[in-house]
C-alpha cells in the first residue's frame, strides 16, 4: 500500500479483533445490529440490482456481504490485513461473491480508476487521518448520477457521552479507546467537503440507540450517530 492517509493505531485496533467479526455476540454486536437498519436505509434511495458498489473500510464485510446480497458486484476494500481475511474466509461460507483487497481509496483510485455507481463508507471516516480526502476520493470515482453514503459519528458533548463513556465505559458494548472524540465528524463539516467536492447532499438521517430495548432506529436526530446520503447529479 502506498497511500498514507491511514492511521495505524486505528487500524490495528480493528486486527486485533478481526477473528470475531461475524460473532454477533462480540464487540462487532453494534454492526449486525445496525446492518439491516442502514441496508433499508441504502436500499430505499438506489436500487442496487446490478449495480458497480465499493465498500470503503469494508472491516470484515458484513455490509460488502450485504450489498452483494442486495445483487450489486460489490468491491470491498480496507486499510486492515486481518479483517480482510476475514471477509475472504467467510463469503467461501456464505456464498457471496465480493472482491475484497487489502487498500486504501487513495491507491485503488491511483491504480484502477474505474468508476462506481454506488460507494458506501460506513462507520470508517472518524479512524483515518483525512476524511476530506477520503471523501474526495469517493466523489472522483463516483460515475455519472453516482449514489455515496456515508455514516459516522457526530462531535458535541451528547457524543461524547453516549458513544464514549456510554458503549465504551459503562455499557461494555465496544472495546474502550475504539472512538477517538477529537475524530468525530459534525454534519456542517461533512457536508462542506461534500460541496467541495460538487456532490449534493441529498439526506441526513440520524440512527439512535434505546439503551433499554436493545434496539437501533432512524430518525431525524443527528446528535450522534447519523448516516449522509449524496449524489453528483
Ligand atoms: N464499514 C464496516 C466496518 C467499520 S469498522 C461496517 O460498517 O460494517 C472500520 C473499518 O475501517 C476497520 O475495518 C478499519 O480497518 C478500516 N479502516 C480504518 N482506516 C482505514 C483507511 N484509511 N482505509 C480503509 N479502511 C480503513
Amino acid at each position: 500500500m502506498t497511500a498514507q492517509n491511514v492511521d495505524p493505531d486505528e487500524v490495528s485496533k480493528f486486527e486485533a479483533i478481526a477473528r470475531r467479526w461475524w460473532d454477533p455476540a462480540s464487540e462487532f454486536k453494534p454492526l449486525h445490529d445496525i446492518n439491516p437498519l442502514r441496508m433499508e436505509y441504502i436500499a430505499e434511495r438506489v436500487d442496487l440490482a446490478g449495480k458497480r458498489v465499493l465498500d470503503v473500510g469494508c472491516g470484515g464485510g458484513i455490509l460488502s456481504e450485504a450489498l452483494a446480497a442486495a445483487g450489486a458486484t460489490v468491491i470491498g476494500i480496507d486499510a486492515g490485513e486481518s479483517p480482510i481475511n476475514v471477509a475472504k474466509l467467510h463469503q467461501l461460507e456464505s456464498g457471496y461473491n465480493v472482491d475484497y483487497q487489502h487498500t486504501t481509496i487513495e491507491t485503488l483510485a491511483e491504480e484502477s480508476p474505474e468508476p462506481f455507481d454506488v460507494i458506501t463508507c460506513l462507520e470508517m471516516l472518524e479512524h483515518v487521518p483525512d476524511p476530506n480526502s477520503v471523501i474526495a476520493t469517493c466523489a472522483s470515482l463516483l460515475a455519472p448520477s453516482g449514489n455515496l453514503f456515508l455514516s459516522t459519528i457526530n462531535r458535541n458533548p451528547k457524543a461524547y457521552l453516549l458513544m464514549v463513556i456510554g458503549a465504551e465505559y459503562v455499557l461494555n458494548m465496544l472495546p474502550r479507546g475504539t472512538h477517538d472524540y477529537e475524530k468525530f465528524l459534525k454534519p456542517s463539516e461533512i457536508s462542506s467537503a461534500l460541496r467541495d467536492n460538487s456532490l449534493t447532499l441529498n439526506d441526513l438521517t440520524g440512527m439512535t440507540y434505546n439503551p433499554i430495548k436493545g434496539t437501533y432506529h432512524l430518525g431525524s436526530d443527528v446528535d450522534v450517530n447519523y448516516l449522509v446520503h449524496a449524489s453528483n447529479d
